[in-house]
């Protein structure tokens, strides 16, 4: 039970606040995360690292001299928004480029990859590195999709160090990769976490069981088994990792015994002395092992074993000093005063809105008319869709649309009431939507809104049938792009696609628009609830793709709703009008 909070909606941002104000000798907040209080020396590499929340001391926790410069924070269990880590980033730079290393969650990859390239775009050379340490996600032969969960630490960790002696960009890339491939992590769940605000735990594990295969997110184990005595599940989880040891291991290994925020230290200690013995016996020499909270998920009670097979250059960088809030080990250099920050400058700014096209500010209209009902409709199915994300995914889905909602509706409502066309309404919302909500759907959504209003523009003489199918075409193709899901893979699109087909097809044969809409709605509604019986191919739910059968994707129910309510507001604004010909 997560049991201390003040308003849930803003634990993330009220814990930020706190942590700042404690260690604010070492970390100053800018939009979006935090950065080390002194400037990023010139020419030193800026290791920006991040992620959801929830997780302390990962990740604004390592942000200090030999680990971290920078940390983008999301709100809980999801990924910060493009925004977010653009932001973090060109503070965090210090001339000579930025190294983006998250664990590797769809959420993340979309929103780090652009920002990258917004960066790569402002002259700030920038690359990304993302963590998969976890065997029990995928198989040897996927292990591009393997998921981060404690390896982050030590791919952060080395990243951090190279960084700090000196490497340039080229090279941090090079040894944060090299020690990406040489870690792997396996864990066990013993009881599920509760987000702030919530009654009822992401998951449970029944008394006397073990969730193997554990994710960091609130997302249950893999496989249910019973809880053995901790010198098994010490062994287990041992054999796991070795079983991938690279076939170049020099037989020393960086190790840590990570608790996700729940399990005593004491217990921790426990399955350490039989994981050091039987790394022992059978050979190993471990150097510098971490025995306690590096990544946690909450208040989830578990544990996970990671070992870095390390060669002379990891472990020169595994053992390097670092000081930050909450990691310490050796002594850093200590950091001049003068290269303190002066206070953080905002990056709003305020634009000259051009007014829209009579046809474009109506259709603006509408569009405002219709994200005020699908905030109303998404925060009546809120604990709906939570308890659907969390059977296979995080649980957050219903927290993240209603925030993307929200703020997608109120920079609507003030871009409009400049007298902006519905493009710059749409784009207002779309990126409102995608900063504020995070994750993936956030990010979609946002991309989504955006690219239906760019195709709409701003001084349209008149918004026909056509445009509106283009324009839904419009969006459905840059979801398709960004998010890389085809219909059968257990998403939004395998609502959105049918959707788009169907109103581009009633359209074209010359139905109303609010008609149409309706029918296409139908469709989409059907084909969110055929997703029950699918297997996810993507996204959080994929490593636990047995989990999902028989519950339909959350992303695509919500967004067949969203279809539905916007088909009575398209009709009402229909009934207002002169019959159409
Ligand atoms: P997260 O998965 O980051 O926690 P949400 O819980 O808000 O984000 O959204 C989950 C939904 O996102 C899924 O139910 C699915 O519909 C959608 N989704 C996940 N990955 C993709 C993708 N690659 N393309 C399109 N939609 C996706
Ligand atoms: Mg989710």
């Amino acid at each position: 039970m997560t049991h201390l909070y003040d308003d849930p909606k803003t634990f993330m941002e009220d814990a930020l606040a706190g942590f700042l104000d404690v260690y604010g000798d070492l970390v100053v907040g800018v939009p979006g995360g935090v950065v080390r209080a002194t400037e990023t020396p010139r020419g030193k590499v800026a290791v920006v690292v991040g992620g959801g929340s929830g997780h302390y001391p990962a990740f604004c926790g390592v942000v200090g001299p030999g680990f971290a410069d920078g940390a983008v924070v999301g709100n809980i269990f999801t990924s910060p928004s493009t925004d977010d880590a653009f932001h973090v980033g060109k503070h965090a730079d210090g001339g000579a480029g930025v190294l983006f290393s998250t664990g590797n969650y769809a959420g993340d990859v979309m929103n780090f990859d652009i920002a990258r390239e917004r960066l790569v775009a402002e002259g700030i050379d920038t690359r990304n590195v993302y963590v998969t340490d976890d065997v029990a996600s995928a198989s040897v032969e996927e292990r591009d999709k393997r998921r981060g969960i404690a390896g982050d630490f030590v791919v952060f960790k080395v990243a951090g160090a190279a960084a700090e002696e000196g490497y340039d960009l080229d090279e941090v890339e090079r040894v944060a990769r090299i020690a990406n491939d040489r870690t792997r992590s396996m864990g066990v769940g013993l009881a599920g976490c509760t987000m702030p605000g919530y009654e009822e735990p992401l998951f449970t594990v029944e008394p006397g069981r073990m969730g193997v295969g554990l994710g960091i997110h609130g997302e249950p184990g893999i496989a249910d088994e019973e809880l053995p005595r901790a010198a098994d599940v010490g062994r287990m989880l041992l054999d796991k990792v070795l079983a991938e040891e690279p076939s170049d291991s020099g037989k020393r290994v960086g190790a840590i015994l990570n608790g996700l925020g729940a399990t005593k230290y004491e217990e921790l200690f426990v399955v350490w002395g039989t994981v050091s013995r039987l790394l022992a016996e059978r050979g190993y020499t471990v150097v510098e092992p971490e025995v306690g909270e590096l990544v946690t998920s909450l208040d989830m009670a578990g544990i996970s074993l990671t070992l870095v097979f390390l060669d002379e250059e990891l472990e020169r960088l595994w053992r390097a000093p670092a000081s930050t809030p909450a990691y310490t080990k050796g002594s850093t250099a200590p950091q001049p005063a003068s290269a303190r920050r002066s206070a953080t400058e905002t990056t709003e700014t305020q634009m000259e809105q051009a007014p829209g096209s009579d046809a474009s500010v109506r259709a603006a209209h509408t569009a405002v008319a219709a994200l005020q009902a699908m905030t109303v409709a998404i925060r009546d199915a809120e604990p709906e869709l939570a308890r659907m994300d969390a059977i296979a995914g995080d649980g957050d889905h219903g927290r993240g649309m209603i925030k993307g909602v929200t703020a997608a509706l109120g920079a609507a409502q003030d871009c409009l009431a400049k007298g902006a066309g519905v493009a710059s309404v749409l784009g207002a919302a779309g990126e409102a939507w995608g900063a504020r909500a995070g994750g993936t759907s956030g990010f979609l959504w946002g991309q989504f809104l955006a690219a239906v209003g760019t195709r709409l523009t701003d001084d349209a003489p008149e918004i026909t049938a056509t445009d509106l199918a283009e324009a839904v075409r419009s969006g459905t193709d840059t979801m398709l792009r960004l998010g890389k899901a085809q219909p059968g893979d257990k998403t939004m699109m395998d609502a959105l696609v049918p959707f788009a087909d169907e109103l581009e097809k009633r359209l074209g044969a010359g139905d109303r628009t609010a008609g149409a809409w309706r029918a296409a709605a139908a469709v989409a509604t059907d084909a969110a609830a055929a997703t029950a019986p699918l297997r996810p191919r993507l996204g959080r739910a994929r490593p636990l793709a047995e989990k999902s059968v028989g519950t339909p994707d959350p992303g695509a129910t919500s967004l067949a709703m969203c279809a539905r309510v916007v088909a009575d507001v398209l009709t009402a604004a229909d009934q207002r009008k002169e019959p159409e010909s």
